[in-house]
């Protein structure tokens, strides 16, 4: 097993990029520790799987060095780099039995016939492939075609990392919790580095311990779920992770003091002169509605999700979405929102700026 890291690295289809050309991947510097499990989270078209096959040595990035430990490998071929990665659609061998796919790696390694049994019957039983190890691959569902990639990406133990590509796409939804967990419990076992792409941030955030997330290309935070949450580095992130996501409303700041629309507000924490387009983000779990005191609020709808219910509602210069917790009334008279003070955050041409800490007796937001 081994550390990753990625220097100056970055990626254009373009075989001979311009100043003008589309970078697929904007320059990354990162290391992946050796041993933990990450999510790689963003949208469709955002470069995960660039970054993916960059890794594994499937493509050949046009900037940058890609180390494994102290070793450059960004020449070295996908074979040399001792990877095992699971793609988004099954790759297995039709003409053989499950077992024999499951084993396939192993045996291509030399490895002897008793441990290779023995493996492939641990990994079986983790996936749920055991009943189904005698049959030809061919003529299985998807399901378990995708569930035999998986086992063949799991079955080394000896691998640098172990990487997947959106690998639960074709696998049924009642499935994917279960596999997601063994997946897990794998990585608690055998503490395989393991970098997991999706574009569901419920897979991602219960899947990993840091999560990265990207945007058109470019890499815009890597956090434990609680910090993608808590303090969104960018305005992309506070949007994508939460349902619905961060709440955004334009507004002008000075110091501690900020207006939105005509209600003055004033934070405990103080921003400086941030020149550019201002904005306050707050979730929606953190806005909570009043009887007067705040911003005067408009509602227009309230949905019921279970455990929650989110409101919709009309203010100076757009909408919000305000969370009320379990056993919350949403009462007749509530005409206005306030924030909670310490989970305001403030962002600058869509990037978070920190501000510092004052302790002045105007703590609080309003
Ligand atoms: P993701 O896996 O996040 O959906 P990809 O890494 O597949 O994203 O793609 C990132 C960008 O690179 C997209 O704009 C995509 O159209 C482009 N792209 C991907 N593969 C190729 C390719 N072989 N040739 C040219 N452009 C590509
Ligand atoms: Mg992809």
């Amino acid at each position: 097993m081994a550390a990753i890291t990625l220097e100056h690295l970055a990626h254009s289809y373009d075989p001979k990029p311009g100043p003008e050309a589309q970078f697929a991947l904007q320059e990354i510097n990162h290391t992946w520790e050796d041993g933990r499990a990450y999510a790689l989270l963003g949208p469709s078209g955002c470069g995960k799987t660039t970054l993916l096959n960059i890794i594994s040595g499937l493509l050949t990035p046009t900037r940058g060095r890609v180390l494994f430990d102290d070793q450059d490998v960004s020449t070295a071929a996908t074979a040399q780099r001792n990877i095992a990665q699971v793609f988004q659609f099954p790759v297995v061998y039709d003409t053989m039995t499950v077992r024999d796919n499951l084993a396939f790696p192993l045996h291509n390694r030399g490895l002897d016939k008793p441990y290779i049994a023995q493996r492939v019957q641990h990994i079986a039983k983790m996936i749920g492939l055991e009943s189904d190890l005698h049959k030809k691959a061919r003529g299985l569902t998807t399901d378990l075609k995708q569930k035999i990639s998986l086992g063949r990406g799991m079955v080394r133990d000896d691998v640098n990392a172990i990487l997947f590509d959106e690998p639960l796409t074709v696998i049924d939804p009642h499935l994917k919790w279960e596999l997601r967990t063994q997946l897990k419990s794998l990585h608690q076992q055998f503490g395989h580095t393991m970098i997991y792409v999706t574009h569901d941030q419920t897979e991602a955030l219960t899947f990993a311990e840091k999560v990265v997330v990207m945007h058109d290309g470019r890499v815009v935070q890597i956090g434990t779920p609680k910090q993608l949450f808590e303090t969104p580095a960018h305005k992309f992130v506070g949007y994508f992770i939460g349902s619905p996501g961060m709440n955004f409303l334009p507004i002008q700041l000075s110091g501690c003091r900020a207006k939105i629309g005509e209600t003055s507000i004033i934070f405990s924490h103080d921003y400086g002169q941030p020149s550019g387009d201002v904005q306050l983000g707050i979730r929606p779990e953190f806005v909570r509605f009043t009887k007067g005191e705040g911003l005067p609020v408009r509602i227009n709808s309230v949905r019921d999700v279970g455990r929650h219910k989110f409101v919709n509602a009309s203010l100076s210069g757009g909408e919000i979405n305000i969370a009320l917790a379990e056993g919350t009334i949403l009462e007749t008279d509530s005409s206005h929102v306030i924030f909670d003070k310490d989970k305001i955050s403030i962002f600058c041409d869509d990037w978070r700026v920190e501000g510092e800490e004052i302790s002045s007796p105007h703590r609080g937001a309003k």
